[in-house]
Parts: C-alpha cells; sequence; structure tokens
C-alpha cells in the first residue's frame, strides 16, 4: 500500500518536473527567436517598415496635433499613410502643423559693388497638414499579437476568470490607438480594448495579467527606466508560454514584441524561473477554468495539474 503511494508521489513529482521542463523548453525557445537576427520575424519587420513612413515631430507641433485632435495617437501626411497602405477618408481634415523648408547658403552679388557676400542657409517654416489613424482606412495596423480566429474566444473567457480568479478586475472599454490593453501598476486592475478580438485580447490579458503579478508597485515607487525592457520582455513570455501550453505558437510575434522594446534573449534566459513561476501560476487558473467550462483546448494538451498550486520553477543554469 505504501509502496503504491510512493511511486505514485514519484511519479507526480516526475510529471510536474516533465511540465516545468516544458515551460523552460518554450520561454528557451522564446530566447533563441529573439536572438537570431535571421529569424523570420515578419511581425517585426512589418513593424519597422512601418514605424520608418513617421517622421518624429517636434514639441510645438506635438502641441498643435493635440490641440487639434486630442485622441490622435498616430499621425504621418497624406503620402506617408498611402505607402503603408491606408488613405485619408473623404471630407477629413487635416491637422495643421509647421513644416520646416531648408534653404541652401548662396553667394549674394552687390549689383553696385560688385561685392560677394555668403548668404548662410536658413531654414523657413511653413504649414503642412497630418492626418491621425482614425481619418484613414486601409491595411490594418501591424499588431505585436497573432490573431487565434475562433478559437480565442473560449480561451479568452477562461483568461478573464482565471484572472479575476487571481484578483484583478477586468473591464472591456475602447481605447484610442494602437494599445490593446493594459494594467494599473498600483492596483494590477486590467484594461482590454473592447476593439479587438478575442484572440489578441487573449494574449494581451495573459500579458497585463503577468504584469499584474510580477511587476506591482508601491504608491510613491518609480519605475526604473532601465527596467523597462526586462518588465516587458517578462510579461511578454509569459503570454507565448501560456499561448503555447493552449497548443497556440505565438513565439514570433513575442519575439518581434520583445525586440522592439529592446528586451534581449539575455534577460529573458536570466528571467526564466520568475518567467515559469507566473506562466505555471497562470496555467493553473485558466486550466481549472477550461476544465469547469468543458473546453479542451488541445487534444494532447500537456495539464498542469490544478491540485498541485503554482508549479515549482526548478532553478537551472543558462548560458
Ligand atoms: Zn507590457
Amino acid at each position: 500500500m505504501s509502496d503504491t503511494t510512493a511511486s505514485t508521489a514519484e511519479g507526480k513529482k516526475a510529471d510536474r518536473k516533465a511540465k516545468v521542463d516544458a515551460i523552460h523548453a518554450t520561454v528557451l525557445q522564446l530566447a533563441e527567436a529573439v536572438a537570431d537576427p535571421n529569424h523570420g520575424d515578419e511581425t517585426f519587420n512589418n513593424y519597422l517598415r512601418f514605424v520608418s513612413q513617421f517622421h518624429q515631430y517636434s514639441y510645438n507641433n506635438v502641441c498643435s496635433v493635440l490641440a487639434h485632435r486630442p485622441t490622435a495617437s498616430r499621425i504621418a501626411g497624406f503620402r506617408a499613410w498611402l505607402k503603408v497602405g491606408r488613405y485619408v477618408k473623404k471630407g477629413e481634415k487635416g491637422i495643421p502643423i509647421l513644416v520646416p523648408f531648408h534653404r541652401e547658403s548662396r553667394t549674394v552679388v552687390d549689383e553696385a559693388t560688385g561685392e560677394e557676400t555668403e548668404e548662410p542657409g536658413r531654414v523657413y517654416y511653413g504649414v503642412g497638414y497630418v492626418f491621425d489613424v482614425s481619418q484613414t482606412e486601409g491595411e490594418p495596423l501591424p499588431n505585436f499579437k497573432a490573431d487565434l480566429g475562433e478559437d480565442g474566444k473560449s480561451l479568452l473567457a477562461a483568461a478573464v476568470r482565471a484572472a479575476q480568479g487571481l484578483g484583478f478586475s477586468v473591464t472591456f472599454e475602447p481605447i484610442f490607438g494602437d494599445v490593446n490593453g493594459y494594467s494599473n501598476a498600483l492596483t494590477g486592475a486590467i484594461t482590454l480594448n473592447s476593439e479587438r478580438s478575442a484572440g489578441i485580447l487573449c494574449q494581451t490579458i495573459i500579458h497585463e495579467c503577468a504584469h499584474s503579478i510580477l511587476h506591482r508597485r508601491a504608491l510613491g515607487e518609480k519605475q526604473d527606466p532601465q527596467a523597462h525592457a526586462l518588465i516587458e520582455g517578462e510579461a511578454e513570455a509569459v503570454s507565448v508560454v501560456v499561448m503555447h501550453w493552449s497548443g497556440h505558437d505565438t513565439a514570433s510575434n513575442g519575439a518581434a514584441y520583445c525586440r522592439n522594446h529592446a528586451c534581449s534573449a539575455g534577460v529573458i534566459r536570466g528571467s526564466l524561473a520568475r518567467i515559469s513561476t507566473c506562466a505555471g501560476q497562470i496555467i493553473v487558473a485558466m486550466d481549472a477554468e477550461l476544465q469547469a467550462a468543458g473546453v479542451l483546448v488541445a487534444d494532447d494538451m500537456d495539464r498542469v495539474e490544478s491540485d498541485g498550486g503554482q508549479v515549482e520553477a526548478t532553478t537551472v543554469a543558462v548560458g
């Protein structure tokens, strides 16, 4: 009898280790994707192509844009929008900004004396017009989260209940701009952009949940700017791991997200234990919700036991 108990306990231990190893393997795969500059990274390339079409705007122009269109999120000139496959809608009024015109230096000859003087180059300002993304139509903006199709709906429902079970409130509302969602660093409250598809929101809520678990701050406590890449890399890695568990490979999008936030593969590897523990916690919560709803997300899903509490993050040496 006691033998059976021992072997069951040992079997459970081995089972749990295998599951933790699987989580670690996913994290390391993501780190590899971030590190590999030749990794076919369509999302990131699209993003670079997209941002390269936009100029940096001066402080004065940012003020002008905010005064004319307080909800503006992405602005560009008429032609710049065309280059990324979007066009300005009929009847939309441009937002005025100051545009510099450069005049080269030139030699001026005095007609009376024949004396030549060098007139330095000058910058003149004229008025140009830009348009906010909401004034345009066409190709969708690049998004770092993959669309999961119909699968996203049941996963999102489970993720929302899981987040609530972990103690975080979840609100859906339209958010202007290209933000999928955000979380409150003090309370952990999660807000999701109701304009996005369920699949995108599923990855977003897991990302925000990771922030709420790992990166809460006390009132008045400032975030170290250096920590930004670390924080975003950890949250995105948790999202990739949980999505992988649910049968969706979002590593490429996750790698693009990490690169965009200047997060290196080393950061992800260094945070392996934190990422694994947090992902395990969310997986346990989501698994319970999916089982309660009678949803199986993948045939041979490597389930993490919901009776085991948190997945222990074993310390592993990584290079
Ligand atoms: Zn984030």
